[in-house]
């Protein structure tokens, strides 16, 4: 498997791959902000997963609250199943401009939704930033 390849340098060879060994492995690499990476509060923070597939990848990742981390509402299960990183977000909040940078444009070029697009430049998601 090409994506733990980089994961395995960090284990034993041959040891198996465990969500706790994952999961440390992610901690290490991955810097813990001060705040909540989605309601941007300063609290205890939980690493969560944002695919499900609890990827090597670290940005297949990030620092929630605990009540962010259980939270379901709409605005973040767009935030968890986007491929956008926060910088791209606010990009595209800059850079949208009706008749010359199109949704369309800007959802092609970040390879998402023109939803995704249209909910991020009318601030239905991301108003956090
Ligand atoms: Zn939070």
């Amino acid at each position: 498997m090409r994506k733990l390849k980089k994961l395995n340098k960090f284990l034993l060879k041959g040891q198996e791959v465990s969500y706790d060994t994952l999961h440390k492995y992610i901690k290490q690499n991955l810097e813990k902000p001060i705040y909540c990476q989605f309601c941007r509060q300063v609290k205890k923070l939980d690493l969560a997963n944002k695919s499900g597939n609890y990827l090597e990848d670290l940005s297949d990742w990030l620092y929630l609250c605990r009540k962010c981390h259980v939270r379901q509402d709409n605005r973040l299960i767009i935030y968890l199943n986007t491929k956008l990183t926060l910088a791209q977000v606010a990009f595209i909040r800059k850079e949208y401009k009706p008749r010359i940078i199109s949704q369309r444009k800007l959802a092609k070029m970040f390879n998402v939704s023109k939803t995704a697009i249209s909910d991020i430049v009318n601030n239905r998601t991301w108003n956090y930033l």
